[in-house]
């Protein structure tokens, strides 16, 4: 059947038709742009407020319908904000390449890395960091960069569980070596020694920060108490001197007191004796004269008696009174005695090694000053050796520490045993040991050595059920013309790593 419709109907029903079509791509558009508006500000949110401003102005225009030529100039405005932010995003990712190279050369300064870990290092910045053009490629290499910092840390601090640690790290050998230095008594040496446990057995820092506290803490009360019995040694110095001034005091007052009295007596007896006088003269008869005379005989027998009295009482007065600052003299010279032995005494302790009781390396530069010094005013022999114990490490290791500790104990005992009298041998640290043997030749030392060296050697250690042979090196050298202290021990030290190179067990001497 024709179409009876009019034509323009049929226009319009087209024209309607077409304008569905095109509103339902606009509105697509519109979507599509203002889908893309909203993932844009999301991800340019926070960058700047003004570009968070204008993207959500951009947003609401679009869903308001607004032409497009209107959205133009918000366009164009968040253009120019975006290209700030290119710019200031540039300058960000120049930042972050110095900050990671920069931080990644500290990192190669730190010892204890592992080979391949500095490998990985040294490639990361000479090669990879350059290659990388945006910030996200920075994301990997930070990675990278924060997994060898904690390699790092973790070698630094606690590289191994306990019963893998082969050696005792550096601040614990720093703090071991420092209570060790301590020279303290009774109580606070006990409690010093529980403390060199504890680090020994210690693996991590906050363990070894806990027994530096608890150092502290024993030095600080130390301290304190040697200072407290300072004080009262002083206090009762103070309190006799009181006594004496006032004893002599007292005495002196004493003695004016008894001179008013002899005095009086004194006259008294003068009078007496200027009366017999003048009546003697005025006396007629014999018997007159015998009844004065008796008369005046006996008073003056009494005034006698009283001086005596008098002078009997005032020497017990003194005595007592010198009885008394004679004790406290005495007492104060016994409280001096003391002080002085245990100055003394701890002088002595300080010169000690604690573990050994063997001289330390105090005690022997103290010695080895006093020997130079005499050989350079009267030259004669002295012989200085330097002994190491061999491959001591491996003790620690393979049987612990307190074993290594029994070890020294044992090997300084028999090297005592194994010296002259005159000869004099003190730890010097760690497993060393030095001996200073003056009026001995090199060439009359050598065969004491060797038979020193022997005696260690025949030692029967036996930890864990096994037997086991220590054995030790020995540097030798004697003390020549022009010597310092350090050109002798150098000598000697050489003469030691020669004897560690060329096998150990054995001793080297230079000339
Ligand atoms: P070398 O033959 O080359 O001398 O080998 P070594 O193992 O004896 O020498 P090294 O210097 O490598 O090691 C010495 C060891 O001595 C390391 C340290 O743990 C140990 N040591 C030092 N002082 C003491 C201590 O007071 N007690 C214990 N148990 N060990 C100590
Ligand atoms: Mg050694
Ligand atoms: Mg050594």
């Amino acid at each position: 059947m024709p179409d009876k419709s009019n034509p323009m109907d049929k226009k319009l029903k087209q024209a309607i038709e077409q304008r569905i079509v095109i509103e339902s791509a606009r509105k697509t558009q519109v979507d599509t742009l203002s889908n893309f508006a909203a993932k844009l500000s999301l991800s340019c949110k926070g960058l700047d407020i003004e570009l968070d401003n204008r993207l959500a102005k951009f947003r609401s225009a679009l869903n308001k319908g607004v032409s497009f030529e209107h959205l133009s100039p918000l366009i164009n405005d968040i253009l120019v904000l975006l290209k700030n932010q290119e710019a200031i995003q540039l300058a960000h990712q120049r930042d972050l390449r110095t900050s990671v190279k920069n931080a990644g050369k500290q990192l190669q300064k730190t010892n204890g890395l592992p080979d391949n870990t500095r490998r990985t290092l040294r490639n990361l910045l000479d090669n990879e960091l350059d290659a990388v053009q945006s910030t996200h490629g920075f994301i990997p290499l930070l990675n990278q960069l924060i997994t060898i910092y904690n390699q790092a840390l973790h070698t630094k601090f606690n590289a191994l569980p306990a019963e893998q640690h082969t050696d005792t790290p550096a601040i614990a050998k720093k703090l071991l070596e420092l209570a060790h230095q301590l020279v303290l008594e009774d109580e606070a040496a006990e409690q010093i020694q529980s403390i060199r446990t504890t680090i020994l057995q210690s693996n991590t820092v906050d363990d070894l920060l806990a027994a530096a506290i608890e150092i502290i803490s024993i030095i600080v009360k130390n301290i304190n108490n040697e200072r407290q019995s300072a004080q009262s040694f002083l206090v009762s110095l103070n309190k006799t001197l009181e006594e004496l001034h006032h004893s002599i005091f007292s005495t002196s007052k004493h003695s004016e007191s008894m001179g008013i009295e002899f005095d009086v007596l004194n006259k008294r007896i003068k009078t007496k004796i200027n009366n017999l006088n003048e009546q003697t003269k005025s006396t007629t008869s014999i018997s007159s004269l015998r009844k004065l005379v008796d008369h005046e005989l006996k008073s003056l027998g009494e005034d006698f008696i009283a001086k005596e009295e008098l002078e009997r009482k005032d020497r017990k007065v003194l005595i007592t009174s010198f009885d008394k600052i004679n004790n406290r003299i005495g007492s104060l010279e016994n409280k001096l005695t003391k002080y002085k032995k245990r100055l003394n005494d701890q002088r002595f302790k300080s010169l000690l090694d604690s573990l050994t009781k063997l001289p330390n390396r105090a005690a022997f530069d103290e010695r080895y000053n006093h020997e130079m010094h005499l050989f350079n005013v009267q030259a004669s022999d002295v012989t200085l050796v330097v002994i190491d114990v061999d491959y001591f490490k491996s003790i620690n290791d393979r049987f612990g520490h307190t074993a290594g500790d029994i070890t020294l104990q044992v090997i300084a005992k028999a090297l005592q045993k194994s010296i002259e009298k005159t000869d004099f041998i003190a730890r010097y640290g760690g497993e060393e040991f030095v001996l200073l043997m003056p009026g001995t030749s090199l060439e009359h030392a050598i065969p004491q050595l060797e038979k020193l060296k022997k005696n260690i050697k025949k030692i029967p250690f036996k930890f864990k059920d096994k037997q086991i042979e220590i054995t030790v090196s020995l540097g030798a050298t004697q003390f020549k013309q022009g010597d310092t202290l350090l050109k002798a021990f150098d000598r000697a030290d050489d003469a030691l790593y020669e004897a560690k190179n060329a096998g150990r067990d054995r001793l080297c001497i230079r000339k």
